[in-house]
């Protein structure tokens, strides 16, 4: 049981709190008073990322696959979901249980939110549009997804949790809300996760050669961890309950050649880049239209690409420090 809740505070589970956006959210919910679950089985969540919570009072770890059923004796006004691997190499390395994760899994925390009757947030993705058609992503835009590729167990996955969602919503059993993450970088990204940032930040730092998938000239628009975990916060507590998906996500649009030139640039690497071949159904175009979460949260970006990579770059470096010490969990 949790050791100590001061009221008005909330009780609020984080399904995947361990994991990269999980623990920032885990921070500002402590930092705002709240008692915290973090739920998660550590499949791509790191230890390390919520060591610095394991002594706070209000801090509660339940080791847990959330694609078999839950029991939770406390409490819980809000549920956040967002266990789940979220790059491609993570979530294709077991593609069925990616999906069982998305599916079974949001279910599994819907089933909990109605018994508990607390609101509930569905992290979803913009990969639930695809391979776009449309340009910036509006959040009527139905998408464009191959639903037999490498890529679908993720953005099917993520397509069916949205729609669970909203059928419990409107059915009336669970105050859910869905958004739709663009791609979000900072500190307590794992090295080894193989997404873009993380990726050209680590071989810049070890002087390896950046890895550019395709020609580069594809886009994407990069938001600062910050910003997001504000839009997740602001989108739970927003009243009355917007009973639509919301983008979150900074607009700013680069190619992935021109990620590349900043990273060495900020780093001083002497990398050089190599090209690879573009991986099956690779969205060539992303980039949110966020005027819905403008209008409705009052939420807008605040930090560019310009002061959130350097930030990350100088956490990478640190990490990088500290591992030639000790061996990381
Ligand atoms: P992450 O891999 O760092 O975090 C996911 C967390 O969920 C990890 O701690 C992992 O151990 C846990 N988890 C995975 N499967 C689980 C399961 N079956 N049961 C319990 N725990 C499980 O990824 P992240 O970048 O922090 O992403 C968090 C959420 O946001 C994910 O749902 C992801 O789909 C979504 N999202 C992220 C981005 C992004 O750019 N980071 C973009 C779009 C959507
Ligand atoms: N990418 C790349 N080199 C890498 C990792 C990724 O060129 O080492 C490309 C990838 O093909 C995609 C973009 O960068 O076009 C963003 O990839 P990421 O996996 O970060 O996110 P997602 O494709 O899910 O948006």
């Amino acid at each position: 049981m949790l050791k100590k809740v001061t009221p008005p505070c909330k009780t609020i589970l984080v399904a995947g709190g361990a994991g990269f956006v999980g623990s920032h959210l885990c921070d500002a919910l402590l930092a705002e008073g709240h008692a915290v679950i973090c739920l998660d089985s550590f499949l791509t969540g790191r230890r390390s990322n919520i060591r610095p919570l394991q002594n706070h009072p209000n801090f509660r770890l339940v080791e847990h696959d959330i694609s078999t059923p839950m029991q939770i004796e406390d409490r819980v006004d809000q549920i956040y979901n967002l266990a789940c691997p979220a790059s491609p190499p993570h979530y294709q390395a077991d593609p069925v249980h990616t999906m069982m994760t998305s599916v079974a899994g949001t279910g599994n925390l819907l089933d909990l939110a109605k018994h508990k009757k607390a609101s509930f947030l569905q992290a979803s993705t913009s990969e639930v549009y695809g391979d776009p058609e449309e340009h910036p992503q509006r959040e009527d835009y139905w998408g464009h997804v191959n639903c037999t590729g490498p890529r679908a167990c993720y953005d099917e996955g993520k397509r069916a949790a949205e729609a669970l969602c909203f059928d419990m919503l409107r059915l009336g059993e669970v105050d859910a809300r869905v958004v739709r993450i663009f791609n979000t970088y900072g500190p307590r990204m794992r090295a080894d996760d193989g997404r873009i940032v993380s990726n050209l930040i680590w071989q810049a730092l070890h002087n390896q050669p950046l890895t550019i998938y395709g020609t580069g000239s594809q886009t994407r628009s990069f938001c600062f961890v910050s910003d997001l975990v504000a839009g997740l916060i602001g989108l739970m507590n927003v009243q009355p309950n917007p009973k639509l998906p919301v983008n979150i996500g900074n607009p700013g649009e680069f190619t992935i050649s021109e990620l590349a030139q900043m990273v060495v640039s900020l780093t001083g690497s002497q990398s050089k880049l190599v090209y690879k071949p573009l991986p099956q159904d690779d969205p060539q175009r992303r980039q949110p239209d966020i005027a819905r979460a403008q209008s409705v949260l009052g939420w807008e970006p605040k930090v560019p690409l310009s002061e959130g990579l350097p930030h990350t770059i100088s956490w990478f470096a640190a990490e990088v420090s500290a591992q030639a010490r000790t061996p990381h969990t």
